[in-house]
């Protein structure tokens, strides 16, 4: 340990930090330079991704949940999919040097929970509460639109040199992809895997299962420069749902038997029928996303083809550790899901550019720090 190393990170007081006043209100303002407790660690923020959780939580407060209550007017900074530089330790940390360049895991969790116990931390039964241990950065304690952030040790991944601040932004979102797949059973090499809507967690699903292996990667949706991003990316085969059927390209595809695995990230309506269409029987279909209202499902056919169905929240596990595994070899290429960067001033744009997808936006990252 080097608690006494001079840190050549000088720290100030206070930093840039944006805050949520009412929904759709952000405001930067100044703040203290939080405080590493044990096991704990100072990130300067170099970069950050705006997430689609962010637009949800800017204007219905959750999933954000500060001590049981909706993160409105409590001096609550979010975002959630950063990566940084330590500048501190908290007492007893030597899992991490000041100056290692860490990417994070959102939630720590609360560590005496029976989820948390079991690695399933993101569902943690204390979600949202302080008091009781319980950490999800940018979720229940503050995020990374601002200059420096408190990690748990439990709570990030070493980036290697050669991988830059923007693309380290991403692993968490192929740590959920990643999720979404070890769910399902994880073996998945000669397997069909077919992913249902390409945005972010779709399109590093297609690179998280092609760098396992499966075969045929087959990718749905509806437009086409997205697709060919997902072909970059490692898909097999890609079907525009606009101009074909989606459940008979991919019968078409499999020649007849099915894929084995659906990663659903489109939140259609249909999705959960189409994906149930698309496997063969005893199939397993893992659902990323979700429709906002209810929506009919055919659920004869799903028992009566002893199909599964998973849900996932988040990325537990450690399916983080194994997606910054899998970029660090660089088996597949993140950064083309990086479509727009702004300064730490403009966070009200970047998030504008990812609501409203402004120039076909996919992953737009706030850059915190030049170099
Ligand atoms: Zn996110
Ligand atoms: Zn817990």
């Amino acid at each position: 340990m080097n608690h006494d190393r001079p840190n050549e990170y000088p720290i100030p007081n206070t930093m840039k930090a944006w805050v949520l006043g009412n929904p759709e209100e952000l405001t930067l303002v100044d703040k203290p330079v939080p405080q590493p407790g044990p096991a704990e660690v100072l990130v300067r923020v170099d970069a950050i991704a705006v997430c689609a959780t962010d637009v949800e939580i800017l204007k219905h407060g959750l999933p954000a949940l500060i001590d049981g209550e909706l993160p409105f007017n409590r001096g609550f900074t979010p975002g959630h999919e950063y990566m940084g530089t330590v500048v501190r330790l908290g007492p007893t940390v030597d899992e991490f040097e000041i100056g290692d360049r860490i990417a994070v895991e959102v939630h720590a969790g609360c560590g005496r929970c029976q989820r948390c116990r079991e690695g399933m931390y993101t569902s943690c039964l204390n979600y949202g509460y302080r008091d009781k241990g319980h950490r999800a950065n940018g979720f229940s304690t503050d995020g990374g639109f601002a200059e420096y952030a408190v990690n748990n040790v439990n709570t990030m991944v070493h980036v290697p040199d050669d991988m830059s601040d923007e693309e380290a932004t991403l692993i968490v979102t192929s740590g959920t992809a990643m999720y979404g797949l070890d769910v399902m059973g994880g073996i998945i090499a000669g397997e069909g895997v077919v992913v249902t809507g390409p945005g972010p967690i779709g399109l590093m699903g297609v690179g998280v299962a092609k760098a396992l292996g499966a075969e045929p990667v087959i990718l749905t949706g509806t437009r086409r420069r997205r697709l060919e991003t997902g072909k970059r990316l490692g898909a097999d085969q890609v079907v525009n749902v606009n101009e074909q059927d989606p459940v008979e390209a991919v019968r078409h595809i499999t020649s007849g038997k099915g894929a084995q695995y659906v990663l659903e990230c489109s939140g259609a309506p249909n999705a959960l029928n189409e994906a149930a269409r698309m496997v063969s029987r005893g199939g397993r279909i893992c659902l990323a996303a979700f429709p906002a209202d209810p929506v009919p499902v055919d659920l004869a056919y799903l028992v009566r083809n002893n199909i599964y169905v998973f849900g996932i929240r988040g990325e537990g596990k450690s399916a983080t550790h194994r997606a910054a595994a899998l970029m660090a070899q660089k088996r597949f290429d993140a950064k083309l899901i990086h479509t727009h960067t702004f300064p730490l001033a403009e966070v009200p744009t970047a998030i504008k550019y990812a609501r409203e997808r402004i120039e076909d936006a996919i992953k737009v990252v706030v850059k915190i720090r030049e170099g």
